[in-house]
């Protein structure tokens, strides 16, 4: 069931609910109210005749006169329906009013037993006649503690009963009718309300059809409803830029990879055209190696990067000597350095004590060497300078190499990103991000800087054993 509707039910329910109740309430209070003005009018008409009957103990004749004398005086009574009867201390009527001769009433056991005892009683009775009931005010009056005689007066209930009847009908058709208008109006209020939920169902589907650019567009008509909108969105704007990120991720791989497989299929496709010296096989199968291993490179770059940032990768940190790690780097490049002509400098003149993973430590100063000897031509220097700072120790690779264009230096550290793919055969685009991934689990930052043509500088800040824990 929609939710409109059952909104719609709900309420309607709850109004039926309250609706009822208060009309229950105030039914039963306008039927007091009427009742007890109906004993007043009754209680006031038998003390005035009270008061006009004699004390003593009057003769039949006396009653008679006194009470129709009273009638006289006061032409409301008779007006207004009200019966009397007067009876004498043996039950014996001694006086009834022209209207209540058609209705008599009585004394019953139960009424004769409350006057012995002085008290007033009020009862109902059904009436003789017509349809309805009777309200009898019975007071019996003592003479020096002598019941003398007895007074009851009545009136019809009809007239009350007529109001509470109209009342009853009033609400018998108001309140179905209440309800039928309160669950529309309901119905259509929820409709609007969820309006924007209609929204957000259409989105999703253009979302599960492939379409991230949908989005809802804001709306004011509730803040839970714009919340939603707005979380709706956000949660877009991610999911669109983390499947950008997983296509590019694809396309690169595919890009990094096609490369060597295409040169070793052109390579393997030509070594089989016809047969060949060994030699030439050899050379062959010399050059497929280097792009095998350059597949190797890029495939283990990807799994380091991956592992990295599902948290898999665990550093276990120790004191290092930065020293001796640079000295160690140094030590791996020294061919290549010298088959370049390019001159390594050490600038050191304390060890540097650092808290860090030295695995991870070592791949971080061979990536930053590897770099600067790559993009660094013949007869250059690549120099790497150890200090400390405030903050702790500070590590930096510079060289004298062909520098980074001042647009892309703000993107080298982002995956598979390549200034310029001419400028080195062997590059990926990973070995920076896997660099600023090491410098940032140690708590450190990595800035570069570099003027084209002239050189690049790129520093590493390692914070101090107490900083970083
Ligand atoms: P690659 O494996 O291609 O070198 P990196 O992530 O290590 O990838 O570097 C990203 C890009 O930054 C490279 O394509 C390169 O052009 C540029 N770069 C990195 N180090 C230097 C450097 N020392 N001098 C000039 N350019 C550099």
């Amino acid at each position: 069931m929609a939710i409109r509707t059952r909104l719609a039910i709900w309420f309607s329910i709850l109004v039926a609910v309250v609706l009822t109740l208060s009309a229950l309430i105030r039914y039963t209070g306008y039927k007091q109210a009427l009742q007890s003005r109906q004993d007043y009018s009754l209680r006031v008409v038998a003390d005035i005749l009270d008061s006009s009957i004699p004390r003593h103990s009057p003769t039949k004749n006396e009653v008679q006169t006194a009470v129709a004398r009273m009638i006289r005086e006061y032409p409301d009574i008779e007006l207004k329906g009200i019966l009397i009867e007067v009876y004498d201390s043996s039950r014996a009527v001694i006086f009834i009013s022209s209207l209540s001769e058609a209705q008599q009433f009585h004394i019953t056991e139960d009424i004769w037993k409350r006057t012995q005892h002085k008290e007033v009683s009020l009862t109902t009775i059904p009436a003789g006649s017509d349809n309805g009931s009777i309200r009898i005010l019975t007071k019996p009056i003592f003479y020096r503690n002598k019941l003398i005689y007895i007074i009851q007066v009545g009136s019809s209930t009809n007239d009350i009963e007529e109001t509470l009847e109209s009342i009853f009908l009033f609400n018998i058709l108001i309140i179905p009718l209440s309800i039928l208008l309160i669950g529309i109006g309901g119905w259509f209020l929820a409709k609007e309300a969820l309006k924007p939920l209609e929204a957000i169902i259409t989105a999703s589907h253009h979302i599960s059809s492939g379409d991230l650019h949908h989005r809802i567009p804001a709306s004011d008509t509730s803040s839970e409803i714009s919340a939603l909108t707005r979380a709706f969105n956000q949660m877009t704007i991610k999911l669109q830029s983390s499947f950008q990120q997983i296509k590019d991720f694809s396309e690169n791989v595919s890009h990094e990879l096609r490369i060597p497989l295409s040169i070793l299929r052109g390579q393997t496709e030509l070594s089989l055209k016809r047969s060949r010296p060994v030699e030439e096989y050899r050379n062959t199968l010399e050059s497929n190696l280097e792009e095998i291993l350059r597949m190797e490179n890029i495939v283990e770059r990807l799994l380091f990067l991956s592992k990295a940032e599902r948290g898999e990768l665990k550093l276990e940190k120790s004191e290092l000597d930065i020293r001796d790690l640079s000295e160690w780097a140094f030590a791996q490049f020294k061919l290549q350095a010298q088959e370049k002509n390019i001159n390594l400098i050490l600038n050191s003149e304390n060890s540097v004590t650092v808290y860090g993973d030295e695995v991870l430590l070592r791949e971080l100063l061979l990536n930053l060497i590897k770099n600067a000897i790559t993009y660094t031509n013949e007869g250059g220097s690549v120099s790497l300078s150890i200090g400390r700072s405030d903050e702790g120790a500070v590590i930096s690779v510079a060289d004298t190499g062909i520098g980074i264009p001042e647009k892309d230096i703000p993107h080298i550290f982002e995956r598979f990103y390549q200034v310029d793919k001419s400028r080195s055969t062997q590059g990926s685009g990973l070995g920076l991000s896997i660099c600023k991934w090491i410098v940032e689990a140690h708590n450190g930052k990595i800035t570069v800087e570099s003027a084209y043509g002239k050189g690049s500088e790129f520093s590493v800040f390692l914070p101090s054993p107490d900083r970083n824990g």
